[in-house]
């Protein structure tokens, strides 16, 4: 047999893996050093060359943008396609084993996945029932104690309080809150997880039927399982089917999500014959780039160690740029790529990444105002977008009427009479006679119990619901959704109620996930033959919000966080606000653990880079409301000297270098003090007034002569930017 295609273009120590018998392996490499092409070559290796069946492997990877990749890259390799083959991320291959074995799960069929807002939402109205006080317990932090019990695989009943009343009313919420989703038919994220687990762990039938099914078991980015994901990964593999993982534990980077770098080293205690192989050419970065992320990582302890060599050229410096704050540095950033595209590259090759989603938003404005297409990964993903939601909540209750978030989502909205009091006597009866809200709603109509009008009421919403129902049932997908939006009145309500924009632009979004249901392929799985198109479309809804929007085909610019570009690689890389407080993240700086994990993600950021590594930081930002000054992030400082151009705005005078600049601690900016006089005659923090505007405090100044401009944020009119020979300030 030819294997050329399958080990052609590796390394040697990338083909021992790839061509290794059937035995635990560790792949345990730096970035870029060819990990998932080892795992997507293992793959098409033990199909072509072993003669394994697709069906007899399962592959996870950790977003669904890289299963879909891996799938393509296995196929071209191969050169035909590979049906039944197991590829996706954890919460992917739980879904679908949970949709293939409802019943044994314990859930209905048309069980519907709980998303993070909606799982907050739930725990609120918990908090209520149990009268707990919101302010003490916040949802948000419920919520995340629920999750992380169910990470380490503990059920309410497992969990001792200690005699700790805080504990015990968390229990509390924990228990009524699983027992609520039960009957509600919903499912959270890391319940898809541990219910999979818990089914294939007490059902020994199942369980021998996968392990005798899934002979290879493979696991990319493996730094950033958690507990439940590697207890899941083991009970799937048993003892006797091996486990291929590749990991870099440089890049673990969600420690805060409960990850555990320790699974690496578990790995070779729980499995004895496991081989490891390391590799360490990098085949991404050119030298300089290499060099730097070399140097930055250094600066974490206990790592296992490993230095990555390319033999690329040296290629270009790092670029550092100093931006007065975040507008300039996101003007800065577009002329560049502007720049970019003029020298024939596509915008597709740059990516922009930054640690906080809400940076986005300085980017997206002057990208439209230039004309720059661009795609935001993760951020406001549009499956979670309010209108988005509104619709599917619809379309959800149609499709499992026990669904009582989606059904406290939608029962007055767009409003229609049914007050809040009336549905808190729905949600009474419920809770006593433990039934869904629904069935409570369509029987409240003639029980005499509710007044003539909220009774009248709740009886347009159940007629409106059933009519859906039917009226739908025979329609291809968007017809479905489209009609589920006429039927609801959700655009008339919004058109109403937000005029101008927002109004429209919901409406816009309305319109588009009609378009998405119609773009959507549901494909026929001979494995889940009652999957109908709704709830397969319903189901990719929950579990790909976060990644990104509808593909259009347009040359873009890719936007997203740090951590979303994990396993991705760009040509041009933007590193952006590189400011203590914001890189690394405030919640990090006074604890050391955190703060690896931080430089970590910042390593993830700068091996994402083939050619060109722009960073850069803003000496003013502002950012969730506030104005913050932050010095530069203490990372830039680690970064050797000779491998940085720094790029200064030719007309600032007044600043120093990021070296020169004091380490953290104060939150005071180190240049452009308030009382320190711009080339104008203006300072800082000097009160002026302009004729339109009125008072106001100067913020910012930058340019010199004809250029020169200050920001003053006026106290009726907000902040501007003003070009002083223009403006004609006066001093107060
Ligand atoms: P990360 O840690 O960021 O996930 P990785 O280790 O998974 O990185 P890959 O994405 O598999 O690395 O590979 C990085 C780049 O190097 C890819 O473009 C890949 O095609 C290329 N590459 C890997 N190995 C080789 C090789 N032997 N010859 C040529 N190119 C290679
Ligand atoms: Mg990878």
């Amino acid at each position: 047999m030819d294997v050329s295609p399958i080990l052609d273009e590796l390394n040697k120590p990338q083909r021992e893996a790839v061509s290794a018998p059937p035995q635990p392996m560790l792949v345990l490499a730096g970035a870029g050093s060819g990990k998932t092409r080892v795992l997507v070559h293992r793959i098409a290796w033990l199909l072509e060359v072993e003669g394994i069946s697709p069906l007899s492997i399962l592959s996870v990877t950790f977003t669904n943008k890289a299963a879909a990749e891996m799938r393509g890259r296995i196929q071209r390799l191969l050169g035909m396609p590979v049906g039944g083959l197991w590829c996706g991320t954890f919460h992917g291959l739980a879904h679908r084993l949970l949709r293939m074995h409802w019943r044994e799960a314990n859930l209905p069929q048309t069980f519907q996945i709980l998303d993070s807002e909606d799982q907050i939402r739930m725990v609120k109205r918990l908090l209520k029932t149990l009268e707990l006080d919101e302010n003490r317990w916040p949802p948000r932090q419920v919520a995340g104690f629920i999750n992380a019990r169910k990470d380490e695989g503990s059920r309410p009943q497992h969990l001792d309080d200690r005699g700790d009343p805080a504990q015990r009313e968390l229990i509390r919420v924990y228990s009524l809150y699983e027992e609520t989703c039960q009957r509600n038919g919903v499912v959270d994220f890391a319940e898809l997880l541990l219910r999979s687990l818990e089914l294939l762990r007490d059902n020994l039938e199942l369980q021998a039927h996968y392990r005798n099914r899934f002979r290879h078991v493979l696991v990319d980015e493996f730094q950033d399982t958690n507990a439940l994901q590697y207890a899941w990964l083991r009970l799937i593999a048993g003892d006797q089917n091996p486990i291929f993982a590749v990991g870099d534990d440089d890049q673990s980077i969600y420690g805060w999500r409960g990850a555990k770098i320790e699974n690496i080293h578990n790995f070779t205690r729980h499995y004895p014959s496991c081989v490891t192989i390391r590799l360490e050419q990098n085949y991404r970065s050119s030298g300089n780039i290499l060099k730097a992320a070399n140097a930055l990582i250094d600066n974490n302890r206990g790592r296992l160690g490993k230095k990555l060599w390319t033999d690329d050229r040296d290629g270009e410096k790092l670029h550092l740029y100093a931006a007065f704050n975040e507008l300039d540095e996101a003007r800065y950033i577009t002329g560049r790529i502007k720049q970019w595209v003029d020298d024939g590259n596509l915008r597709s090759d740059v990516a922009i990444l930054y640690r906080s989603n809400a940076q986005s938003r300085v980017f997206e404005s002057t990208f439209n105002e230039n004309r720059i297409p661009y795609r935001v990964y993760g951020g406001l993903r549009f499956f979670e977008r309010a209108e988005i939601k509104d619709a599917l909540a619809y379309l959800r209750l149609t499709s499992n009427l026990a669904d009582d978030p989606s059904f406290e989502r939608i029962v007055n909205h767009p409003p229609r009479g049914i007050g809040e009091r009336t549905v808190d006597m729905l949600r009474q009866i419920a809770r006593t006679e433990r039934r869904p809200l629904w069935e409570v709603a369509a029987e409240a109509v003639d029980s005499g119990e509710f007044t003539a009008r909220a009774a009248g009421a709740i009886g347009r919403f159940v007629h409106l619901i059933r009519q859906m129902n039917e009226e739908i049932k025979s329609l291809p997908l968007y017809e479905q959704v489209e009609a589920v939006i006429s039927l609801a009145g959700l655009k008339e309500h919004f058109l109403a109620k937000e005029k101008g924009e927002t109004g429209q632009a919901r409406v816009d979004n309305l319109n588009e996930l009609v378009t998405a249901a119609n773009g959507y392929v549901h494909i026929q799985d001979d494995e889940l033959p009652d999957m109908d198109e709704l709830s397969s479309f319903l189901a990719h809804a929950a579990l790909e919000a976060g990644e990104g929007q509808g593909d259009a085909g347009e040359d873009c610019v890719q936007m997203m966080t740090l951590h979303s570009a994990k396993g991705l690689e760009f040509s041009m890389v933007f590193l952006c606000g590189l400011e203590e407080g914001l890189f690394p993240h405030q919640m990090s700086v006074n604890e050391p653990g955190r703060l690896e994990e931080e430089r970590r993600l910042c390593y993830v950021g700068i091996t994402r880079a083939e050619q060109q590594l722009v960073i850069s930081y803003a000496e003013q930002r502002q950012l969730h409301g506030q104005t913050r000054f932050n010095p530069p992030s203490r990372f830039l400082q680690e970064l050797p000297e000779e491998l940085v151009d720094e790029i200064r705005p030719k007309v600032q005078t007044y600043q120093t270098s990021y070296r020169a600049q004091a380490r953290p601690a104060t939150n005071v900016r180190p240049s452009h003090r308030p009382g320190s006089q711009t080339e104008s005659g203006f300072s800082i923090g000097q009160q002026v007034s302009h004729a339109k505007f009125g008072e106001g405090v100067i913020t910012n100044a930058e340019g010199a002569g004809a250029h020169a401009r200050v920001e003053v944020n006026f106290e009726t009119a907000g902040r501007k930017w003003l070009v002083l020979v223009y403006a004609s300030l006066q001093k107060v």
